[in-house]
C-alpha cells in the first residue's frame, strides 16, 4: 500500500505521514533527480556553484563552457588574472566578488588541500565563496555524504508544504528537514524539492492545481480551507 492510499482524508495529516507521502511519491516519479548545473569534475561543480549564488543555472551553463575552456583546472585557475576572470563571468550576479571568490578558492585548494577539492564540510566552507549550502552540495554531490543543502527553493517550498514550521534561517530549516528525511535519501531529496520550487511550487505563482502533492501541503490546505468559508 502506497502512503498516498494510507492517508485518510478525513484526518489531520502528521508530519510524519506528509514527509512519507513526499518521499514515497518523488521516490516514485523522480528517483535520480540531480543538479541542471553542467559539470563533469569535481572543480568544474565547485566553479559553477559558487557561480550560481544568486544567479539561474541556466546563465551559469552559459558561462562555464568558455571558463572551461579557458580555466580547465584549479592551478589555471589558481594563476589566473582578476581581469581575464571577470570578463568571462560578467554577465553573472556579483561579478567582482565571483572573480576574486573563485581565484581565491583555487589558491586555497591547490596550496592547503594538494588541488583537491575536500570532501569535508567544514574544509569546504574554510574556502572563499563556500557557504554551508555550496559545502553541503560538494559534499552531497561529489562525495556522496549524507547532506542536505537548503537554498531559497528548498526553504520557500518546505516552508509552504509544512516540511518546516517557522525556520527563520536555512540552518534551522536543514536541522527540521533531516529529523524526517532518512540519510540516503538526503541528497536527492535537495534536488527533488529545487526542481519542485523551480518547476511547480515557483515562489510568485505556485501551480497548486497541477501539483501532485497538494494534498499534503499546508499552504494549499489553508488556502482551500479559506475558500470554503467564504
Ligand atoms: S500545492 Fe501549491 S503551494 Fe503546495 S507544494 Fe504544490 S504548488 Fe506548492
Amino acid at each position: 500500500m502506497t502512503n498516498k492510499s494510507k492517508l485518510n482524508n478525513n484526518k489531520r495529516i502528521t508530519k510524519k505521514e506528509r514527509f512519507d507521502f513526499i518521499i514515497d511519491y518523488f521516490s516514485n516519479n523522480n528517483p535520480n533527480a540531480g543538479t541542471e548545473l553542467k559539470y563533469t569534475t569535481p572543480y568544474e561543480l565547485i566553479v559553477a556553484v559558487i557561480l550560481s549564488a544568486q544567479c539561474t543555472d541556466k546563465r551559469v551553463n552559459m558561462i562555464t563552457p568558455p571558463f572551461f575552456n579557458k580555466f580547465p583546472d584549479i592551478n589555471n585557475l589558481a594563476k589566473a588574472e582578476e581581469k581575464d576572470v571577470y570578463e568571462l563571468i560578467k554577465s553573472c550576479s556579483y561579478p567582482n566578488s565571483k572573480t576574486r571568490n573563485l581565484i581565491g578558492m583555487a589558491k586555497k585548494v591547490r596550496d592547503i588541500y594538494n588541488g583537491i577539492i575536500p570532501d569535508e564540510q567544514k574544509d569546504l566552507m574554510n574556502l572563499p565563496g563556500v557557504g554551508r549550502k555550496t559545502a553541503n552540495v560538494i559534499a552531497s554531490v561529489v562525495y556522496n555524504k549524507p547532506a542536505l543543502a537548503v537554498d531559497s527553493h528548498v526553504f520557500r517550498v518546505s516552508a509552504r508544504i509544512g516540511l518546516t514550521t517557522n525556520a527563520k534561517t536555512p540552518l534551522d530549516a536543514e536541522k527540521q528537514l533531516v529529523k524526517y528525511i532518512p540519510e540516503n535519501k538526503l541528497s536527492v531529496a535537495h534536488h527533488w524539492l529545487i526542481l519542485h520550487g523551480r518547476y511547480v511550487c515557483k515562489a510568485r505563482n505556485p501551480d497548486c492545481d497541477s501539483c501532485e502533492i497538494k494534498r499534503v501541503c499546508r499552504y494549499y490546505q489553508k488556502n482551500m480551507s479559506v475558500l470554503k468559508k467564504n
